[in-house]
């Protein structure tokens, strides 16, 4: 079986029996070089679901959502809750261990089909940038080829190396690690690789140096929010940059309004942040957000030797303290 047969399998499984109520996944989008979540209820439908290289991780957030507008409707009955069934990379489970340390929803909630990463993702973007975006009348990966079909009728061949997704260029987790079930390739070691070069090149810079980056890299800052929207850590009902009353921000694009959101979005992700790339996917302007977060990412690392996909019951850095702690502010 292929892996997609295997994926519609299990779904298809799942639902049968009766153990979970929705399988999350991707379906093909309707755009070249595209695919969406899709919400899977009748075993019948299970066939649309897909993976492929274009699956980059997203559907965590979309689990998170489903299980907490459930748990707000009125006929609401824990007793006869089913699991939500769903689809994940590795980034994606990262998420999923995230929202239970948040309390978001427990282990008994979800049914997880883990799908290790066999080979990096391709970077939609990359491709359109490269072709021409209103040149391309359709397109499909093939191996270790992108074909495109040109909206002058013609079909280029493009190298897939050439478009692969910045994450996965720096991976070094590419296992699932507690799936309920683990379809697709065996575990993969990951790779050696620097995860925080782009870091590393703003460390070695004067302060100064650094300022003038962040403001000019910033200063296209559109505030769209997609950034914010994407991110499977950043699910607050209503965000700190929302808020009118008080008004933490203002709401344009004046450079101190769009620094402080930026600056303070990042502290909200100190020590949650899964590093699954989708801010920096989502940002139509092409800034280098994660830069930020990944600063804070390696701080944490370094700092308090954690990492956001350790153990269920190790505790978050900034969801704890001790009493004794000798550094200055803690109680
Ligand atoms: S800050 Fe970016 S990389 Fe980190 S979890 Fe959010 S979307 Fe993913
Ligand atoms: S920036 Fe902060 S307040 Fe806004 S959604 Fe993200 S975590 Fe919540
Ligand atoms: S997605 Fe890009 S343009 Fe939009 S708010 Fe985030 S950084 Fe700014």
């Amino acid at each position: 079986m292929t892996l997609e047969e295997q994926i519609c399998a299990k779904a298809r499984e799942l639902l049968e029996s009766g153990e979970a109520e929705v399988v999350v996944g991707f379906a093909a989008g309707t755009m070249p070089l595209t695919v969406r979540p899709a919400f899977i209820r009748d075993p019948a439908d299970t066939s649309r679901l897909t993976w492929n290289r274009l699956c980059t991780p997203a559907l965590a957030r979309y689990v998170q959502e489903y299980i907490r507008d459930r748990r707000n409707r009125r006929d609401y009955d824990v007793a006869k809750t089913k699991k939500v069934a769903v689809v994940v990379s590795p980034c994606d489970e990262r998420a999923l261990v995230a929202y239970m340390k948040e309390n978001q929803f427990t282990r008994a909630d979800i049914y997880v089909i883990g799908v290790n990463c066999a080979v990096p993702l391709i970077d939609r973007k990359k491709v359109l940038d490269k072709v021409g975006v209103y040149s391309v009348r359709n397109a499909r990966i093939d191996g270790d080829k992108v074909i495109v079909l040109t909206t002058a009728g013609s079909e280029v061949q493009l190298p897939a190396a050439d478009f692969v997704e910045n994450i996965c260029a720096v991976c070094t987790r590419r296992s699932i690690i507690s799936a309920d079930a683990t379809l697709g390739t065996a575990a993969i070691p990951g790779k050696a690789s620097d995860r925080f070069g782009r870091v590393r090149e703003q460390e070695s810079r004067a302060p100064d140096e650094r300022w003038n980056w962040l403001r000019e890299e910033f200063s296209r800052c559109i505030r769209c929010y997609a950034c914010r929207q994407a991110c499977p850590v950043c699910y607050c009902e209503e965000c700190f940059a929302d808020q009118r009353n008080p008004s933490w921000i203002g709401p344009a694009t004046a450079e101190e309004d769009i620094l402080a959101f930026h600056i303070v979005r990042c502290f909200h992700t100190a020590g949650r942040c899964v590093e699954c790339g989708a801010c920096e996917r989502a940002c139509p302007m092409d800034i280098h957000v994660r830069v930020l977060s990944d600063k804070l990412v390696k701080e944490v690392v370094e700092k308090f030797d954690y990492e956001v996909d350790a153990a269920l019951d190790a505790k978050p850095p900034l969801s704890t303290y001790k009493p004794d702690d000798p550094n200055e502010g803690f109680m």
